[in-house]
């Protein structure tokens, strides 16, 4: 296969490049034993970015991420750059990527591997064999909606307030990109939102509703409050296969769904955006997890949750589930033979460097493909 696939690599800050190294381990890997090639450009974003040219991402490297198939990115962030003006702070560049590439649907799957169902705070039975995937709306809704604001009314009385509201476009792209994952899954979407009290979940229901008579028919549809959607989760998480929500609840809900799963180490996520003119899907790919300053530089993150997330990019990006499948069953091998990095750690395992956690994938990888 010829290298016509562009990947932009974005490590970062913190633990981001040790991480990204194994990453970069499992990509030429790809290359050598499976043909699945990439023209990889590697380049500065968040405190290293800024360090070097002023800005959390410079505008050269904004472009490299819109030309891009997609990005994959590691972490941004650290306390030496706390003294930097906001609109240069790590996190700017990370904006930026998301607000210029229109990353409108984040997708955070919980999933919960054999070996690690005792580190969930959940009973095993609860949770293992667990597999959801929340697709939160990314970049309308509460946190973004106008007017927005602290002021005083004219009789004295100080307020805060901001405004939820969502166009039909907005949820209608957003619900599209649920129900086509759901067909590759379970097949069935929960849409998440308070139309027992707001007038915008009101309208998300209708429109989510509408599409689905229209376009999605042979996918099931339930919907379901947020309150009751956060008292599910953690009373009878395998009822769900895909969560569709907005970006306030989807905030909310995801990192509760995370928590299911036990470990910060191990979670993937992608950001999705438009389908452009050549039929391309902008698209971004990170860990959940930070830049962890309390262990960077000391090799023992654990570079699983960035490998997850290349393994996401392989299944979305590219089409190459059956890749992404042998990541995702190495990955579960490596943890079935006790291996662990010091973050999922248990008795009787045997501790590793991050280092060694990327090369004991690959031997896992190199044994599911001989
Ligand atoms: P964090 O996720 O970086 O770390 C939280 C805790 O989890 C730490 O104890 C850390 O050591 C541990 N941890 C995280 N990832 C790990 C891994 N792969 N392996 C082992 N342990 C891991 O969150 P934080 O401490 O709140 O934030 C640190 C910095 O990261 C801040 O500057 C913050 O702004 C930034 N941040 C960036 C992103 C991003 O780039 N998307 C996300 C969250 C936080």
């Amino acid at each position: 296969m010829s290298a016509n696939k562009t990947l932009l690599v974005l490590p970062g800050d913190g633990i981001g490049p040790e991480v990204m190294a194994q990453v970069r381990k499992v990509v030429d890997w790809m290359d050598r034993r499976r043909g699945v090639s990439f023209d990889v450009r590697e380049d500065l974003v968040g405190g290293a970015a800024y360090d070097a040219h002023g800005a959390a991402i410079s505008d050269a490297t904004m472009q490299a991420a819109l030309d891009a198939d997609a990005v994959l990115l590691g972490a941004v962030g650290g306390p030496q750059w706390d003294g930097v003006a906001r609109e240069h702070r790590p996190e700017a560049g990370l904006l930026r990527l998301r607000k210029e590439m229109d990353l409108f649907a984040n997708l955070r799957p919980a999933m919960v591997f054999a070996p690690l169902v005792g580190a969930s705070t959940l009973k095993p039975e609860i949770v293992s064999g667990l597999d959801i995937m929340i697709v939160r709306e990314l970049t309308g809704g509460v946190y973004f909606g106008q007017p927005r604001g602290i002021d005083t009314l004219p009789d004295g009385t100080r307020r805060g307030f901001d405004n939820q509201t969502y166009t039909h476009p907005e949820i209608e792209r957003v619900a599209e990109v649920a129900f086509e994952l759901a067909r590759k899954r379970g097949n069935k979407v929960h849409s998440v939102e308070k139309s027992n009290v707001m007038e915008s979940g009101i309208f998300w229901r209708r429109e989510v509703t509408r599409l689905h008579g229209e376009t999605y028919a042979d996918v099931t549809l339930e919907h379901m409050y947020a309150d009751n959607c956060a008292m599910q989760l953690v009373r009878r998480p395998k009822q769900f296969d895909v969560i569709l929500t907005d970006n306030l609840f989807g905030d909310l809900l995801s990192d509760c769904a995370a928590m299911l799963t036990g470990s910060l180490g191990m979670l993937p996520s992608a950001s999705l955006g438009a389908v452009d003119g050549g039929g391309r899907r902008r698209a971004m790919y990170e860990p959940v997890h930070g830049s962890a300053p309390d262990i960077a530089g000391r090799d023992v993150a654990n570079p699983l949750a960035t490998i997850l997330s290349f393994s996401m990019l392989l299944r979305y990006s590219f089409g190459l589930g059956a890749d992404a499948d042998l990541i995702e069953q190495a990955a579960n091998n490596l943890l079935q033979s006790g291996i662990r990095t010091a973050d999922i750690m248990q008795d009787g395992m045997a501790r590793v460097s991050c280092t060694t956690m990327g090369d004991s994938l690959l031997r896992e990888m190199d044994k599911l493909a001989a």
